[in-house]
């Protein structure tokens, strides 16, 4: 391919940090490092406590194992998300319930999910999906009147805001995803956030394999013992030292993509506005962070010919999600509770285009001029 979907991003000074970390002889985890990147997320967002993890799939099962969720309790979501949303749920035993999205944002339908709750329910995971925040007011209000915990997935959502509020800043927890594909990276990574202390102390000894460890390192304890249930979600300090590279640029990576996706819509508005493909909502009260472009064609079929196209020619779409309600382990593990309108129909006309840090203005072009080419749009 000629032009990738994704290029992880790289700024230059992260061979140094990873190299300090070497010849300081410091490479596991919590090192200095790790406590930048915590401080830094802790700073941007607000919150109490940042806890750098070994991948946003991770952070959900820190904060499915801190909700207490177990065996027969009901957790809300939508079906249009990556496995791991559901995944962390179901693995403590939960049923899951997916409810529609909303088709301008492909978010969940925040309208639909109070007919999904029953006195089973113990939480609400909504999905900013591309970035753009959920319509938390008026989820964050649901859960209040019916006591149940409300956990983020902003995997895709550093950096993006909803009223001036971080997005995975509030919720009770919030999760960001530092993988590979996502706007900052530390290759396999994540961060589990704690709006206020209530769950600090626990979600550290979880995250420290149910021990006390981090408490024996600052010397509170003499010796550090098995707690309660755990596993190892802490990254190497290399890890997060690649990642504070980018952290640092934060503002100058956001404003980049931003110009792509910018570049992006004004090219392909013209299509829009002739009803040939449809482009992204973005609501006035959310700030995006440009983490994908996409562009909705007419249908599965008219999509398919697209991406054989663009391959064709060397550049590479991606689509996604297969709607986890219909795959096998969500037969098992889940039901859709209401009406499918738009999930499965919306994800599969679905098609996200080349975007990363540095994309070149000209690549940008072929992929706008090709998609033009496919639909005979002069
Ligand atoms: C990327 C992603 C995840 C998983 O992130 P990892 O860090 O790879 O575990 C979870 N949810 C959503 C919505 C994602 O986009």
């Amino acid at each position: 391919m000629r032009i990738n979907f994704n290029v992880p991003p790289f700024t230059g000074k992260e061979f140094d940090y990873i190299k300090e970390c070497v010849e300081a002889q410091k490479i596991c985890g919590d090192g200095k490092y790790t406590a930048l990147d915590n401080e830094w997320i802790e700073k941007k967002t607000g919150v109490t406590k940042a806890l750098l993890t070994t991948s946003c799939t991770h952070a959900t099962e820190m904060a499915a194992i801190l909700a207490g969720i177990k065996e027969g309790d009901e957790v809300i979501m939508p079906s249009f998300t990556f496995v791991s949303t559901a995944n962390a749920f179901a693995l403590r035993g939960a049923r899951i319930v997916f409810v529609d999205i909303r088709p301008d944002t492909m978010n969940i339908d925040e309208t639909k999910i109070e007919a999904a709750i029953t006195e089973k329910t113990r939480a609400i995971v909504p999905v900013h999906y591309a970035g753009v925040g959920c319509e938390m007011d008026t989820i964050m209000d649901i859960a209040k009147r019916h006591n149940l915990l409300v956990i983020e997935d902003a995997a895709q959502g550093v950096m993006s805001t909803y009223k001036g509020k971080a997005l995975g800043a509030i919720g009770d927890f919030g999760n960001y995803s530092f993988h590979e594909t996502k706007n900052y990276s530390m290759g396999e990574g994540g961060a589990l956030l704690l709006k206020d202390a209530t769950y600090v102390d626990d979600a550290i000894i979880i995250r420290e394999k149910g021990t006390n460890r981090t408490l024996y390192k600052l010397g509170k304890v003499d010796k550090y013992s098995w707690i309660e249930i755990g596993s190892s979600y802490l990254p190497s300090d290399m890890n997060a030292a690649y990642l504070y590279a980018q952290l640092q640029l934060a503002d100058e990576i956001n404003q980049n993509r931003l110009k792509s996706w910018n570049r992006y819509y004004d090219a392909f508005r013209d299509m829009a506005e002739k009803g040939l493909i449809e482009l992204p909502y973005v609501p006035a009260e959310c700030v995006h962070n440009a983490h994908m472009f996409y562009i909705k064609c007419k249908d599965f079929e008219e999509r398919q010919g697209l991406i054989d196209y663009l391959k064709s020619n060397g550049i590479l779409p991606a689509s996604h999600y297969i709607p986890l309600h219909s795959s096998k382990a969500g037969l098992r593990f889940s039901e859709f509770r209401g009406e499918d309108k738009y999930t499965t129909k919306e994800s599969e006309r679905l098609l996200r285009l080349p975007l990363y840090y540095n994309l070149k203005e000209e690549d940008l072009d072929e992929v706008v001029m090709r998609v033009k080419e496919y639909y005979r749009f002069t």
